[in-house]
């Protein structure tokens, strides 16, 4: 079977892991974390970085130290995975939904604005969603396949209504927003190590920024909320924070990073080239380069094509190849059956068509051309 997103471990991961063997470094504490965090910090015009064991929980800490409280809504896009709603639900919060620009499948700055107008009232220094009664609370703008939404925008609003913004950027490591780095545009910007990330840590997440307030609290938090080494806490805390072993493979990956992102780019470009003309297929947004890491990649059915999105990944089965669709919306997800959410007609038309492909940094040439002509026997 060709897999869909399956990690890239060489002999240098294997090396920094035996590093961790002979010196003892092996649990919270040790030099790969701390280097991790300095390299990926740098990589994005960060000043601090906090390592944590998986990205949902650096979104969770990002929503808490923000400012998310109980009760509280964080607008976020509808179309995400759904550790983005999951992490404002662990602050107590509720996602108040909103629609995605379907050139970019990322959050519409103009349903943004227009969910805005129509819904916020302001009550002393805070903003209120009228129908609920809710405080507004954050902007949560989720990364997309690593491409950024339209963030002078989103932050211009962000300032207007004084929301701090913070950025699921988990599929993002390594971009570029306008030839600059990306953490300045948000207060918190949050990235994913899991598996069928671009790098993987085994598991893992970071959230970096440039308040080293925030970044301080996020590590307390993040840390049991530990205040002296006789065992005094100031709060109750988490125990969020990455393995020396898992920062040791993290280390290891973003080494190879450039490599990593430049066959992101050479796969999606080539699936583009040789699957776009089929009938009843269209592309996934494919930005300049630089403006996305191009973390997964397949197709668009329209109703023209010859196969449904389940028919089409059950054939392809037959040729080896793993295929999958995309993520459901949240806002038809059971447990955020009753978040808030403006209209959503674009996420609506756009998830239920979408077939992801094998897009692994480790994907060969011969691989992809198995899939290729696979695609294109079953939908040509
Ligand atoms: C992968 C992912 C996450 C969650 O990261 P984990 O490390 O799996 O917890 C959150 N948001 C988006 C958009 C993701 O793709």
């Amino acid at each position: 079977m060709i897999l869909l997103a399956i990690p890239n471990i060489g002999p240098l991961e294997g090396e920094y892991l035996q590093t961790c063997v002979d010196t003892n470094f092996v649990s919270t504490v040790g030099p790969f974390v701390t280097r991790f965090e300095k390299e990926v910090a740098e990589l994005h015009g960060a000043d601090h970085a906090v390592a944590v064991a998986a990205g949902t929980m650096g979104l969770h800490a990002a929503c808490m130290v923000a400012g998310v409280k109980p009760g509280d809504l964080v607008i976020a896009p509808s179309f995400t995975f759904i550790a983005s709603a999951n992490s404002i639900a662990h602050s107590g919060a509720s996602p108040w939904l909103i629609d995605i620009d379907p050139a970019s499948w990322t959050m519409s700055p103009d349903a943004l604005e227009a969910a805005l107008a129509e819904d916020a009232e302001q009550l002393g220094s805070d903003w209120i969603h009228k129908p609920s009664g809710r405080r507004i609370a954050a902007i949560m703008p989720v990364y997309t396949l690593g491409t950024l939404p339209d963030m002078d925008r989103i932050g211009a609003v962000a300032r207007r209504y004084g929301l701090p913004v913070i950025a699921d950027a988990a599929a993002a490591i390594g971009v570029t927003y306008k030839d600059g780095p990306i953490a300045p545009l948000a207060d918190l910007t949050v990235f994913s190590f899991n598996g069928n990330k671009t790098i993987t840590t085994g598991g893992g997440g970071m959230v970096i920024g440039n308040d080293e307030a925030l970044l301080k609290r996020a590590r307390h938090i993040t840390t049991t909320a530990r205040v002296s080494r006789d065992y005094e806490h100031d709060e109750i805390g988490w125990n969020y924070r990455m393995t020396n072993m898992s920062a040791a493979v993290g280390c290891a990956q973003l080494e190879r990073l450039p490599g990593f992102l430049e066959r992101k780019r050479a796969i999606r470009l080539r699936y583009d080239a040789e699957l776009g003309d089929l009938p009843g297929v269209e592309r996934f947004p494919s930005p300049d380069a630089a403006q996305s890491t191009y973390w997964f990649s397949g197709v668009v059915l329209t109703d023209q094509a010859r196969k449904t999105v389940a028919g089409l990944c059950e054939a392809l089965k037959g040729h080896g190849v793993e295929a999958r669709p995309f993520w459901r919306p949240v806002h038809l997800q059971k447990p955020f059956a009753d978040a808030p959410r403006a209209d959503l007609k674009h996420s609506e038309a756009l998830w239920s068509r979408i077939v992801t492909l094998p897009c692994s940094t480790g994907l060969t040439e011969d691989e992809q051309t198995v899939v290729i002509e696979a695609v294109r026997a079953e939908l040509g």
